[in-house]
């Protein structure tokens, strides 16, 4: 897992030609642990990164399908800076219907107006609903619609691991 997030960082760097106006944005739970984690290898790699590179992007409210689903209470949002101008990253651990992702578009263009908006994502499971893919995915895990993937990440769960459940 670490090493993934260490290539997705290269590849962030890489594709944004370095860290300027870069904002790195996970959704919660744990899209926002790997935001973090991507941020803090960034700023090992590149020494000019923005010292506020990472934050957290709620998205509940923007749901489509809100009130169709279990009940979800909403996580706070916090953006270190404007996001302006800025090169986006969204992070989130796994990417399925794209329903999230959806939502994090609609959550962005109510705090203003980002330059380029990416995403960024530890899992890909397929099945999406929406036209929507990732820029830098750190394993492409087909699966059924039944499975579930278990994502463990030290900072809420004690340790990293990735697994898939059921099926
Ligand atoms: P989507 O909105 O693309 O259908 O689902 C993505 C969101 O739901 C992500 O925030 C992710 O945390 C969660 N999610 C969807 N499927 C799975 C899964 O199989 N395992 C985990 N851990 N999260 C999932
Ligand atoms: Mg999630």
């Amino acid at each position: 897992m670490q090493r993934a997030l260490t290539r997705i960082s290269h590849e962030i760097l890489e594709s944004n030609r370095g860290a300027s106006d870069l904002l790195i944005l996970g959704i919660p739970t744990r899209g926002t642990v790997l935001a973090r984690r991507i941020a803090a290898i960034i700023q090992r790699i590149e020494p000019d990164a923005p010292a506020a590179l990472a934050g957290s992007l709620d998205v509940t409210m923007y749901r489509d399908d809100l009130g169709r689903t279990r009940t979800r209470t909403p996580s706070p949002t916090d953006i270190p800076t404007s996001i302006d101008g800025r090169t986006v990253v969204l992070v989130d651990d796994v990417l399925f219907s794209g329903r999230t992702i959806r939502a994090a578009f609609d959550a962005l263009s109510d705090l203003g107006r980002a330059r380029a908006v990416r995403l960024a994502v530890l899992v890909d499971r397929g099945h999406r609903d929406f036209p929507i893919r990732a820029d830098f995915v750190g394993k492409n895990l087909p699966s059924a619609t039944s499975e579930r993937i278990n994502v463990h990440l030290r900072e809420v769960d004690d340790d990293d691991f990735v697994s898939i459940e059921g099926g």
